[in-house]
């Protein structure tokens, strides 16, 4: 997969089953993602999911958040883990999950302490005061609720700005969510491709200390 962003014209007849290409130009090649692994994975999702969940009009909302984030992650110092959690949160809204992480579903506390219970089937998380037992509820901890709060909050020029908390358990969260409610997206290879290349990322670093 090679993300580009291109512009092209093509001429369109409905009678033929290959359109004729005219004009095919590169708008931003994003040399920073071909040459890091990591940035590459993260892209990868983001095309293969547009990819499985595409519906027959144009989205053009989601095609700008697309080309944000690839160039939000093209240009980043960081490892880019906040722009893909950006994305999943926008991508999950625009599919109508948007997790509630706002406050307790039960006592309304908008400052839980330490852990919550996130429910994949609802969306939104109860308090360890309340801790409401249901099946498909996973523990997450406070801090990561609080940053994916916040991320849910601002626009792409601000990702970076918010300090990056819990990032393996952001991402277990929001792909467990994703996953619940979007059957086209639990056989993504790109996720596959994703986990293999954050343990080969974590091997090395260990191997480093
Ligand atoms: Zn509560």
């Amino acid at each position: 997969m090679v993300h580009n962003h291109v512009a092209i014209v093509y001429y369109f007849k409905a009678t033929r089953e290959y359109q004729f290409l005219s004009q095919a130009d590169i708008i931003h090649a994003h040399d920073n993602i071909k040459t890091d692994l990591n940035k590459y994975a993260l892209t990868t999702v983001f095309c293969e999911l547009i990819d499985r969940t595409e519906l027959e009009q144009a989205n053009p909302y989601l095609f700008q958040i697309l080309i944000d984030v690839l160039n939000g992650i093209d240009r980043t110092t960081q490892n880019g883990n906040s722009y893909y959690f950006w994305f999943l949160l926008r991508f999950l809204k625009i599919n109508g999950f948007t997790p509630d992480l706002a406050r307790c579903k039960i006592c309304q506390t908008d400052s839980p302490q330490e852990q919550v219970r996130f429910s994949l089937v609802n969306g939104s998380f109860s308090c360890n005061k309340c801790s409401q037992q249901e099946p498909t509820a996973v523990t997450a901890a406070a801090a990561t609720i609080f940053y994916l709060r916040k991320l849910q909050a601002v626009s792409i020029k601000n990702v970076e700005s918010i300090p990056i908390a819990a990032e393996r358990e952001c991402e277990m969260l929001l792909i467990a969510f994703l996953q619940y409610h979007i059957e086209e997206t639990k056989y993504l290879k790109s996720i596959k491709f994703r986990n293999q290349v954050s343990i080969r990322n974590v091997v090395s670093r260990d191997a480093k200390k």
